[in-house]
């Protein structure tokens, strides 16, 4: 198999130095205001992990995410750096909120491969100046040469300060993306109604996309992303062929839905003989009710062959 194979694993390392409230990493996912990791084994498994991702017989594009920030823990950064030195491996996907980039990067740059190194760079206007913030995006694209997206959540009071971090990204020519804002505890299945999940779809979702839309949402996107978020039963999708994901405990499932639901587990990468077998048929119907809210998963209903995005190092971003 040629096709690039995509994962988005997310690992156990959980120190943050943001306070955001609305922040989704809670409960047994939690971040921490004070250790990477909860128990004594997570960092090695991490590692194991990271290596059986490498290891893997097919070119992969991985979005190494973490429940709390990639560049707080130098542990993390060590796995990330070696990924991105790995012969196979296509692009490593980092989700930050940007605050430290300009102390770690260059330290990063001593031992990782940063051309193969893509930042998700999330936006909290609670925590961090719109004017610093893209300083460091423009710091990571422009000293390093990293393919950098700035991205923004959209809450129901936050569209103002949306639009200054739009205004501001396109005036420093850096790609922007605007995600729904989700309800703590929406990714770990604890909610069932759109408008629970995503607040901005509370007052109507025709309302609420059309304010999205007005502040810069892809339209593509955005439908898929209500779409998957509603009834999905049946609708066909292409995790499990060519996308995986990983939990924090080692499970790999076709997706993140699939491992909330315990659905179609595929095995653990902690285990030493798993060996993965992909399903050979692009398309299988889905098999869960509703609820599909990661983007990293949804973008697989896609109509639009994966191939034609697939030179895009990002498993979040449209071209
Ligand atoms: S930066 Fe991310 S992980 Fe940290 S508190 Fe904010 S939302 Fe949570
Ligand atoms: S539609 Fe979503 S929940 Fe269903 S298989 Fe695809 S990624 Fe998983």
């Amino acid at each position: 198999m040629d096709r690039l194979l995509n994962i988005w694993y997310v690992s156990s390392q959980r120190l943050c130095n943001f306070r955001c409230t609305y922040c989704v990493s809670t409960g047994d996912y939690a971040k921490s205001d004070t250790s990477d990791w909860k128990h004594e084994r997570d960092r090695d498994d991490v590692g194991t992990v990271v290596r059986w991702m490498a290891a893997q017989p097919y070119p992969v594009g991985v979005r190494l995410a973490t429940l709390g920030e990639p560049f707080a823990s130098r542990d993390f950064l060590t796995q990330a750096a070696w990924l991105t030195q790995q012969p196979r491996v296509r692009f490593v996907e980092l989700l930050t909120n940007g605050s430290l980039l300009k102390r770690r990067l260059p330290v990063l740059a001593e031992t990782a491969d940063l051309s193969r190194l893509t930042l998700w760079i999330t936006h909290h206007h609670t925590e961090i100046p719109t004017a610093r913030f893209i300083e460091n995006a423009l710091f990571a694209r422009d000293t390093y040469g990293c393919f950098v997206v700035v991205n923004a959540l959209l809450f129901p009071d936050n569209a103002e300060q949306v639009s200054e971090l739009r205004r501001a990204a396109h005036d420093a020519g850096l790609r922007f993306n605007l995600d729904l804002g989700y309800t703590p505890g929406t990714p770990n299945g604890e909610f069932e109604r759109t408008e629970q999940m995503a607040p901005l779809l509370g007052t109507g979702t025709s309302a609420g996309m059309a304010g999205a839309l007005s502040h810069g949402a892809n339209r593509e996107l955005l439908e898929l992303n209500v779409t998957a978020l509603g009834p999905i039963k049946g609708l066909p999708c292409q995790a499990g062929h060519d996308y995986l994901y990983i939990g924090i405990n080692g499970d790999v499932y076709p997706c993140s839905r699939y491992y909330v639901l315990q659905q179609d587990r595929i095995g653990n990468a902690l285990d030493p003989d798993f060996r993965l077998e992909l399903r050979d048929d692009r398309w299988a119907g889905c098999k869960a009710d509703s609820g599909c809210c990661n983007k990293e998963d949804f973008l697989n209903l896609r109509a639009r062959s994966r191939e034609e995005r697939s030179a895009v190092p990002s498993l979040g971003w449209l071209d």
